[in-house]
């Protein structure tokens, strides 16, 4: 057992539900066995366990660790590819790049890569979008064993509308599918997402076939696409007989608890109704959204109908990892939609960077903040002496202050330490895998 003394940040009670920011100066974290047994003043702590050693990580702050509920695995390489909405943005940049990952042996680098970018930013919980071929899923999960990261991922599946060779067969999506899920659900950290790409590209029968590897695959997850552009709903209506897009899926059974759909930067009142009433979860993915010009994400409909809400990088067409940035760039949305956006407060930020991500994904009694009971999944923020947001921290009037500093400038380059599991994976710049 170890007891972890720091600065400590949570938000196990949902803001948007009237929860603070629970701040602790001076916490003392007794872990074992990678669950949090013991919370309390170090000092409380520290009294009660004399023979434990203790990890000193007062300088800086300690979080939960980050929680993103919509990343793609092989787009780590096009992110940066500005200037285009989403359809154009998709063949230019994202297509062409997952069309090489048909080579097992640039899937495995690209997988290399892709954690790193998770870990650098102290993501240790992801609902990942897969690759369309399934060694390249296999590769993906491999290396998310590999570093105990908390993965979620499947085969990426779509039979029109796409180039050739991203396209399968409802038969072979399902035949693939399970084969995946039978090697992966459910093996340490690692869990099985159906995934069809979106509507869009997905065929009534591929939809069904979906449905059938959801079924069969229990405690699985489904995610796809929703809403994310004007055109493409137009696209989408048109292919399914004037269908909503929430309807699309819905007709399908894929609309559940277990569901968590990413981008609905422009759902209609009745959709907002289906989601909450399904219990499914919505990925807000800011950077992405601004980036291909998307739209400004209606975030009040959205806790105003009882929808979940978490938030997603959407790496490629998000520009990085960093939840820090997502959490940030979440919250200009809000302050440009005027009247009708929702202030929100860092509290707000860090609960949807966090706790919000772990609801969305299951994982609300495992992870996404730091009580007893929980897994020690954490993020110890670090910044370099004399860095700005180092000053900032020292001179934050505030717990909620110093964590609006966090989301005002806090990088990838700030994260001085991540634990999954109560395992370290990194240190700065230094990474390290688990010797398994
Ligand atoms: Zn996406």
């Amino acid at each position: 057992m170890t007891i972890f003394r720091a600065r400590v940040l949570d938000t196990p009670t949902s803001p948007f539900a009237g929860g603070t920011l629970r701040s602790d100066d001076d916490c003392g974290l007794l872990v074992g066995d990678g669950v949090i047994t013991a919370r309390g003043p170090f000092d409380a702590v520290r009294a009660e366990h004399l023979d434990e050693p203790v990890l000193d990580l007062r300088e800086g702050l300690l979080l939960p660790g980050l929680v993103d509920t919509h990343v793609h695995f092989p787009q780590v390489r096009v992110i940066g590819g500005l200037g285009l909405p989403l359809l154009d943005w998709l063949d230019r940049y994202a297509l062409p790049e997952e069309m090489r990952l048909a080579d097992v042996d640039h899937a495995r680098g690209v997988a290399r890569d892709f954690v790193a970018g998770l870990v650098d930013a102290g993501t240790t919980t992801a609902l990942v979008f897969g690759a369309h071929q399934a060694p390249a899923v296999d590769v993906m999960f491999e290396a998310a064993d590999h570093w105990g990261l908390r993965v979620t991922t499947g085969l990426v599946t779509s039979d029109r509308l796409l180039p050739e060779p991203l396209l399968t067969t409802a038969e072979r999506a399902h035949a693939e599918s399970l084969a995946l899920a039978g090697r992966w659900h459910g093996k340490g950290r690692l869990r099985y997402a159906v995934t069809p790409r979106f509507s869009l590209s997905a065929s009534e029968a591929m939809l069904e076939a979906c449905a059938a590897t959801l079924a069969e695959v229990p405690g699985s997850l489904f995610t796809s696409h929703l809403n994310e552009n004007v055109h493409e709903i137009r696209e989408v209506a048109a292919l399914f007989g004037g269908a909503s897009y929430v309807d699309t899926y819905d007709r399908f059974g894929l609309v559940t608890a277990r569901s968590v759909l990413a981008h609905d930067v422009h759902p209609t009142d009745a959709e907002l109704r289906t989601l909450a009433e399904r219990g499914a979860a919505v990925a807000h993915c800011p950077t992405s959204n601004a980036a291909l010009g998307s739209g400004l994400f209606p975030l009040r409909r959205h806790v105003e109908a009882g929808v979940r809400v978490a938030l997603g990088s959407d790496v490629g067409a998000g520009t990085g990892f960093s939840l820090f940035k997502e959490g940030l760039q979440a919250y200009f949305v809000q302050q440009l939609l005027g009247p009708e956006g929702m202030l929100l407060t860092s509290a707000h930020l860090l609960w949807l960077s966090t706790a919000a991500g772990a609801d969305a994904l299951g994982l609300g009694d495992e992870v996404g903040d730091l009580s007893v009971g929980k897994q020690f999944d954490a993020v110890w923020v670090l910044p370099e002496s004399g860095d700005p947001l180092a000053v900032g921290l020292d001179n934050a009037s505030s717990p909620d202050d110093a964590l609006s500093k966090v989301f005002a400038l806090g990088t990838s380059s700030d994260v001085g330490g991540v634990w999954v599991g109560g395992e370290q994976i990194a240190a700065g710049r230094w990474r390290s895998p688990r010797l398994r």
